[in-house]
């Protein structure tokens, strides 16, 4: 199937992709690496008048390590960011899951920013996200401000962006010496969306285990932190928190899988995290 007509429009700076975005009253689009976007068009579940494309505005795709947080642009492409060494010695969650996103040709276009905008509820980095932590910065026509993961992603594949604002970058705490991370998916295929997966991250205190974070993907309309899963990992053993998550999570039958295989594959992850979160960071 072929799009609908739209205008296409090359944004030289942040400020005209804005004025752009606020021209259409809700009828633009942000072109980042087009890979999900293009499609949904082809398909014909979007009709904009307008895309904006962002691709060439100067300043959106570098990754910078300052002040404990390493920031990642909008416009890093998924294989720049799984080749940076900032990337894989400051925030490895990320690393270990980029491998997970799509094959290399989709990981060479694909950009962090237009995986963070979707927010496919199967998608892997909104949920590295939420599992570190990490803030989303924002720019519109009000200014710019920025919203913590755990607020960002308000309903399937609805955020906290609006209509008229540019996501210009993620936020993500650098890693320490006590941190550590887990990521695990179960998927068809290597490369598919996940049917469920998981990434998490601690700090470790002795041989225990402290600020708990599990964001599971695939079993919501959004990243679903596993809060009683969280407290039970920190408090009370692997086994009490993998009966904590038949409170923790709902998951629903869906084309890949039933709710009960996605709920036994849930438990079947977190011992797999469990390990890795046990294993101090190289
Ligand atoms: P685009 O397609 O350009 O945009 C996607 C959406 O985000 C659009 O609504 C757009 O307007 C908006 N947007 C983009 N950037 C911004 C921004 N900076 N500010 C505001 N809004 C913005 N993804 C996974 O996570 N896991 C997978 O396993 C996976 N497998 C895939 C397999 C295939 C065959 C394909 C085609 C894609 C797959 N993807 C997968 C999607 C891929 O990761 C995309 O790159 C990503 O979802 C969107 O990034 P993009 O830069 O291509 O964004």
């Amino acid at each position: 199937m072929k799009p609908a007509a739209f205008a296409y429009a090359k944004a030289r700076s942040l400020d005209h992709a804005i004025e752009l975005l606020g021209r259409h009253d809700g009828q633009a689009r942000v072109l980042a690496g087009g890979q999900s976007l293009i499609a949904t068009l082809n398909m014909r579940l979007d009709a904009p008048d307008l895309l904006v494309d962002i691709n060439h505005i100067a300043g959106l795709d570098s990754i910078a390590r300052r002040n404990g947080h390493v920031e990642i642009g909008a416009l890093v492409r998924h294989a720049a960011a799984e080749r940076s060494d900032v990337i894989a010695r400051a925030v490895p969650l990320i690393a270990r899951a980029m491998p997970h996103i799509g094959h290399p040709a989709i990981r060479n276009r694909g950009t962090v920013g237009g995986s963070i905008a979707l927010a496919d509820p199967a998608a892997e980095l909104p949920a590295c996200l939420v599992a570190l932590n990490g803030e989303v910065e924002i720019a519109g026509a009000q200014g710019r401000r920025a919203v913590k993961a755990d607020n960002f992603f308000t309903g399937l594949f609805d955020t906290a962006l609006g209509s008229g604002d540019v996501l210009t970058a993620v936020r993500l705490p650098a890693a320490t010496p006590a941190s550590r991370v887990g990521f695990a998916e179960f998927s068809r295929r290597h490369g598919d969306y996940a049917l469920v997966g998981l990434a998490a991250s601690a700090t470790a205190e002795g041989k225990n285990l402290r600020d708990v974070r599990l964001a599971y993907f695939g079993v919501g309309a959004t990243p679903v932190r596993a809060r009683k899963a969280e407290a039970a990992l920190a408090d009370a053993g692997l086994d009490a928190a993998v009966a904590a998550l038949a409170a923790d999570l709902a998951p629903a039958d869906d084309v890949q899988a039933s709710a009960a295989v996605k709920r036994q594959l849930a438990g079947v992850l977190i011992r797999r995290v469990a390990a890795q979160l046990m294993e101090p960071l190289v």
